[in-house]
């Protein structure tokens, strides 16, 4: 953001062959892009956008920003004519979204461009329009308004590659609202075809979130605000609860820009793991703030592309920044039920049936009795309410816990059991590479095995949990897991399917009747787990009925 003016001037030809070039001008989002980057440069705190036919026949853009001088207007049009930086060098300590100076010009030669600007200290506006090169005064406030209009009318060409003007003012409406979270303090409105469709007045980044995404999140975000050395992460994560299935509530923004960065979705993803259901998208808006000499932005002319100079690192503390905030948060995987019975007790037949009806009670049932339901199913009283649990899912996932815990301490080798004699596999030749790939892994996890002529397999021993098991089907299975064709698999990938795999296997089925005390142990495992909600597969392992639910499915609220 620019505080103070700075005159407009043409880059040097060294300068601009630094500054990665192409065009950005290719639909109405992209040039609302520009002009709303432009705005937020000029440190403007109220933004009014208008668009007629997604923005096809019009963008009007006005902001009350430090505006552009008269003598600089024309020059504002101009081809790597810029404020923002003097040579490419200064992309190093960038503050500003712009720096190209070539968003204007390029506006400029695909549509009919009309800007109108007036400083603090100018007596009145300046305004140019395009196809002329004389500027002429007008009356307006401080500030600037961009207009363009007749987009692509004498590039054809181009035309054919946008499409309806619905889907155009979709995505313009998409990129506002990404906006609008990126700068909660700005006010902003916006109108299509003259009708107000967006207002959202200054306010801190949680009303700004509940304002864009809806009052759905409300109580539904941990707020994230980390100091870690040189990087700053920040921003709120919603609860796993409200992650969604289209994915659209993510935003990751590199020193307030709005970026894609697929490692970054990967790893909020990844830490989110245990706690997703799966094909479900955690919903956060994740910003990292980094000093500007380790992030490059000047990658794409879009720039919605950086470059983190210590990605690894912003990884691990991504990950455990996210983890240690859910883990702060004792939550639960829960259901809104709500059934609509229209009975009433209170008359009508309801009131019949109770005067002739002897009440029978179930005060007998013993307080914390765990009940099993088709073998599957354990019901639990708790403080919260209802506590349901898939027996196989929640054994699984205390397994895996198990697993993985010892894997990191690398104490699992004390639980490998040699079989009475060793089990010959027969193998191809990729099955025999996976385990060669993965050996080390599976001799952590208790598995000794050995391979011989490129197709057999010799299995010594096997982790405790899988004694009982068959070991050819389980080898089988197991390589086939660790199988993932011609991608190539991150190490921690790897260890999280086969420690999924091994904990599935090993883990009681669904449909196995368990004892009073095999239901009992089940149930006080799982509450030591720290963040539980799903199986390693993503499947839930227990549902909270809150009493709340229960109140409201017996229309008691
Ligand atoms: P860039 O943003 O990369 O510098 P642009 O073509 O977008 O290039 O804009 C050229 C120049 O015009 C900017 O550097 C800035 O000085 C000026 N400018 C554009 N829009 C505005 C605005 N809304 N308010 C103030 N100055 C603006
Ligand atoms: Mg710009």
């Amino acid at each position: 953001m620019i505080s103070e003016y700075k005159p407009i001037k043409k880059l040097n030809p060294e300068s601009v062959s630094k500054i990665a070039a192409g065009q950005v001008v290719d639909r109405p989002v992209s040039i609302l892009k520009e002009l709303l980057e432009n705005s937020l440069d000029a440190a403007a705190t109220e933004i009014t956008v208008r668009l007629s036919e997604g923005g096809l026949q019009k963008i009007v853009v006005t902001d009350n920003g430090i505006g552009i001088q008269a003598q600089d207007i024309l020059l504002a049009v101009a081809s790597h004519a810029t404020s923002k930086i003097r040579e490419a060098s200064d992309l190093k300590k960038l503050v500003s979204y712009g720096f190209r100076g070539e968003a204007l010009a390029s506006i400029f030669t695909v549509a009919v461009l009309e800007l109108q600007s007036r400083t603090a200290d100018a007596e009145h506006g300046t305004k140019i329009i395009s196809n002329s090169t004389e500027t002429q005064p007008v009356g307006m406030s401080i500030g600037t308004t961009v207009i363009v209009s007749e987009l692509f009318s004498h590039h054809p060409a181009r035309r054919k590659f946008v499409r309806t003007p619905g889907y155009e003012y979709k995505l313009c409406l998409q990129l506002i609202e990404k906006i609008a979270l990126t700068h909660p303090e700005v006010s902003l409105r916006v109108f299509h075809n003259e009708k107000l469709v967006l207002e959202c007045r200054s306010e801190t980044l949680l009303e700004r979130i509940l304002s864009i995404w809806g009052s759905e999140y409300n109580n539904q975000l941990l707020e994230l605000n980390m100091n870690l050395g040189m990087y700053k992460l920040s921003g709120f994560i919603a609860k796993p609860q409200r992650a969604t299935h289209h994915g659209h509530h993510q935003l990751i923004l590199i020193n307030r820009r709005i970026v894609s960065h697929p490692r970054i979705s990967q790893q909020i993803k990844e830490s989110f793991r245990s706690l997703l259901a799966a094909k479900k998208y955690p919903s956060f808006v994740f910003e990292l703030t980094a000093p500007p000499e380790l992030i490059d932005v000047n990658v794409d002319p879009q720039k919605t592309t950086v470059r983190l100079a210590e990605e690894e690192a912003v990884s691990k503390m991504i990950d455990h920044s996210i983890k240690s905030l859910l883990r702060q948060h004792n939550l639960q995987f829960g259901v809104t039920t709500a059934v609509e019975y229209p009975y009433q007790m209170d008359f009508g037949i309801g009131k019949y049936l109770a005067q002739k009806t002897e009440l029978w009670s179930l005060k007998d049932i013993e307080k914390g009795e765990i009940l099993q339901i088709d073998n599957l199913y354990l019901v639990v009283e708790n403080e919260c309410g209802l506590l349901l649990i898939d027996q196989h899912a929640a054994h699984e996932r205390i397994l895996y816990d198990q697993l993985i815990r010892q894997l990191e301490k690398e104490k699992i080798d004390a639980q490998s059991v040699p079989l009475s004699e060793p089990v010959v596999i027969s193998a191809s030749a990729s099955e025999v590479l996976i385990l060669e790939q993965n050996a080390e892994l599976l001799t952590k996890l208790g598995f000794v095995v050995q391979s011989k002529d490129n197709n057999t397999l010799f299995v010594q021993a096997v982790p405790k949990y899988l004694q009982k098991s068959t070991i050819t089907s389980l080898f089988t299975e197991l390589l086939q897991n660790l199988d993932t064709g011609t991608r190539t698999l991150e190490v921690s990938e790897t260890i999280h399917r086969t420690v999924a795999y091994v904990a599935c296997r090993s883990a009681i089925k669904a449909g196995e009747p368990l004892t009073k005390i095999e239901r009992y142990n089940l149930v006080q495992k799982l509450k030591e787990l720290p963040d539980v909600y799903t199986c390693p597969h993503g499947r839930p392992v227990s549902v909270t009925i809150g009493l709340k639910e229960l109140a409201k499915l017996f229309e008691r609220i």
